[in-house]
């Protein structure tokens, strides 16, 4: 699908000279592309969504001077001796002892959606070192067939309790909305309840130990190789993203959910409760019941491709008999109708695509190369996912005018240009000039 500007836009921004065009988002203004893994430096950090607004701007992937991402040094040190990954195993055992519980009570928890990652890991756990996990989910915007089976294979093959949160559909779509225009960013709803449900579940059930999956650094955030833990106490000692204390004494009306201030929701007659469920639990409470959070990449060495076929042979779990629009793989992230376009807003605003992503991953654990990857995301990078296109416009109750429309707004004029009328990236891996 050819795109175009918006009918309304001011063209002019984008046809400024090279040192007078804008840049959003703080965004770095030379626009690099790792020499390792073609990752570019605008791929943006994790950050504190509770403060997002249309005003923030982002951490980037930091760059050494030979010009190799933070990301690729990091999956370095997984191969090159750094890490001793028996004594890892020793201390993963240790941990295990520390928790584990033979009283009929859950010991761990781990909240997944029974894709490939999630499943590995929970069935680690429980079927080879010996935990008893709870697993939780917080469901998708809208399951797509193929999400909905291997999250029921999950359960049934793999062999888990699991509790399913859905939130409020109205004010979740509400909410997706106002992301979508104020921060072009669908998904935040969704990562918000995803990422505070597991630390409600666990305080709930007083489970005193969650899993996350990977280690951040994997991604390219500045967390050493040597924390083993989601948050160090209260104050994140690395990444603002990575902290547990969101909201750090702020009135509950002064919270951003979907670029908005919970007050305005309120002054509009959203009740209260039905936000609750997007805003984390207090620290306090965690401290008090002693709930401690790990990463299982810590002990584990990382291999997205290898949790693909363990999660095929031991919970059922089945790629996608299609591919996934934007990219060339078959299972990443399957499970939700509204994925697509999660990507897609993100080439929109970074000029960093799924195949990007996709391929990135796959050179730094040595599956391809860059010069395949290269010729990958010519081929599909930016792809409009157009499959459930229908879905997800419904669903934020907007016309494919008013979302292109909505997207040309979150173009920054140092990542974009017209030509020919259709709107082209200034930069590319393959055609770049520096
Ligand atoms: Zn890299």
């Amino acid at each position: 699908m050819i795109i175009c500007p918006s009918d309304d836009l001011d063209l002019s921004r984008f046809e400024k000279s090279t040192d007078e065009l804008e840049v959003l988002y703080g965004l770095p203004r030379k626009v690099m592309f790792c020499a390792t893994c073609n990752m570019s430096n605008q791929q943006p950090m994790s950050s504190n969504e509770y403060s997002h607004n249309s005003a923030s701007t982002k951490t980037t992937l930091s760059f050494d001077e030979e010009g190799v991402c933070h990301a690729c040094r990091f999956n370095k040190l997984k191969e090159s001796g750094e890490i001793d990954w028996d004594e890892r195993e020793r201390e993963l055992q240790e941990l295990c002892k520390q928790y584990r519980r033979n009283d009929g009570s859950y010991d761990c928890i781990v909240g997944g959606s029974g894709g490939k990652d999630s499943a590995m890991q929970s069935h680690l756990l429980k079927y080879k070192y010996g935990m008893h996990p709870l697993t939780v989910t917080w469901s998708p915007h809208q399951y797509t067939d193929i999400g909905w089976k291997n999250f029921q294979n999950w359960l049934h093959v793999g062999g888990f309790d699991n509790f399913l949160c859905t939130p409020n559909g109205k004010i979740h779509r509400l909410l997706t909305r106002n992301a979508t225009l104020n921060l072009l960013h669908p998904f935040q709803p969704f990562i918000l309840g995803q990422k505070t449900f597991v630390a409600k579940m666990a305080a709930q059930f007083n489970i005193p130990l969650i899993f996350y999956g990977e280690m951040p650094g994997e991604y390219g955030e500045m967390i050493s190789h040597k924390t083993s833990s989601y948050a160090n106490g209260r104050s994140m000692v690395e990444s603002e993203g990575f902290t547990l204390d969101y909201v750090g004494g702020r009135d509950v009306r002064d919270i951003y959910l979907g670029g908005k201030q919970i007050g305005a929701y309120l002054d509009e007659g959203v009740e209260l409760v039905d936000l609750m469920t997007y805003l984390p639990v207090p620290p306090e409470v965690l401290e008090h019941k002693g709930i401690d959070f790990k990463y299982l990449g810590y002990y584990k060495r990382w291999v997205p491709q290898e949790a693909y076929y363990y999660a095929v042979e031991h919970t059922g779990f089945e790629a996608n008999p299609v591919r996934t629009e934007g990219t060339y793989s078959k299972y990443n992230s399957l499970d939700d109708k509204v994925d697509g376009f999660f990507y897609f807003t993100r080439w929109i605003k970074f000029g960093v695509g799924r195949a990007m992503m996709d391929s990135a991953q796959e050179i730094r654990n040595n599956h391809i190369d860059k010069q395949e990857a290269i010729a990958l995301m010519k081929r599909y990078e930016g792809e409009y996912p157009a499959r459930y296109e229908k879905e997800f416009l419904d669903y934020i109750s907007m016309t494919r005018e008013e979302f292109l429309a909505t997207c040309d707004q979150f173009r920054s004029p140092h990542l974009w240009k017209v030509q020919d009328g259709e709107w082209k990236l200034r930069h590319t891996p393959w055609d770049h000039t520096g």
